[in-house]
């Protein structure tokens, strides 16, 4: 049976008066890959940030574990087990590569166990350890989306949420990017990803769901909904 790690129901945000989401319903199970595809200003970014705490939902319930997490602040989130690969990575230039990968293991049994969790990001971006004392901002763009992950790895999370992974980067990086996304999902860690790169994120998803102006229109087997008329006509411009 699956272990659900995520489940979201009824969300609505809004920002002011103009509805963000709505009525928007969502799962994720240990160890599966999720994503959300949609059109620009579908809400995609808005989720994430609703279940990071980042924004308050008006209405509906987001558990995680079981616990019910809608009223949370960010920093409370992150008890729950959920670590954020935000949208523009937002790393630390001005700080090394190392402390900015420290940053993420602040939750008390993070920090504990940094040791060991560091080793492991080390082992799945070895560019992070070569480059441990520089400063961040001198890393390439693919380097620096390598962090951002590395740094969410580091509060060891259940669920791990990456907004547009795959922005700004060459091809040969994003396949990087989804590499260590599929070594990550193998460790039994939930994904949720939310995309431009629909064909790519299709391809490495077990589900989908397409948002379109702040509703689900669409979800099941990312299989299928490659093939669904929803998605071609309305992300990919088939
Ligand atoms: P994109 O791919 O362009 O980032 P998205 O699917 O992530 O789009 P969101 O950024 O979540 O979409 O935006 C959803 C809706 O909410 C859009 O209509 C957007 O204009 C609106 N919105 C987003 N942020 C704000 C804000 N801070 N204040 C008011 N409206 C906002």
């Amino acid at each position: 049976m699956s272990d659900v790690l995520l489940e979201i129901e009824d969300l609505d945000v809004r920002y002011g008066d103009a509805r963000a989401l709505w009525d928007v319903a969502l799962r994720v199970d240990t160890g599966e890959t999720v994503c959300v595809v949609g059109p620009n200003g579908a809400g995609k970014s808005t989720l994430v940030n609703a279940i990071a705490g980042i924004h308050r939902a008006r209405g509906g319930r987001i558990s995680m574990g079981g616990t019910d997490i809608t009223a949370l602040p960010g920093h409370k989130v992150c008890a729950h087990h959920i670590a954020v690969v935000p949208e523009g990575r937002r790393i630390f230039p001005r700080m090394t590569v190392l402390d900015n990968l420290m940053l993420g293991a602040y939750r008390a049994g993070a920090r504990r166990a940094h040791r060991a969790t560091l080793g492991t990001v080390h082992e799945m971006f070895p560019r992070l350890a070569e480059r441990a004392s520089q400063l961040a901002g001198n890393l390439s763009g693919g380097e620096q989306q390598m962090l951002a992950i590395g740094r969410a790895l580091m509060a060891q999370p259940k669920l791990l949420l990456l907004d547009e992974p795959s922005l700004g980067l060459a091809p040969v990086r994003v396949d990087e990017v989804y590499d260590a996304i599929e070594q990550i999902v193998a460790t039994g860690v939930g994904v949720l990803v939310v995309e431009q790169d629909v064909e790519r994120a299709l391809a490495i998803a077990d589900r989908a769901y397409l948002l379109g102006e702040g509703r689900v229109v669409a979800s099941g087997p990312a299989a299928e909904l490659r093939d669904s008329a929803e998605v071609r006509r309305s992300v990919l411009g088939l």
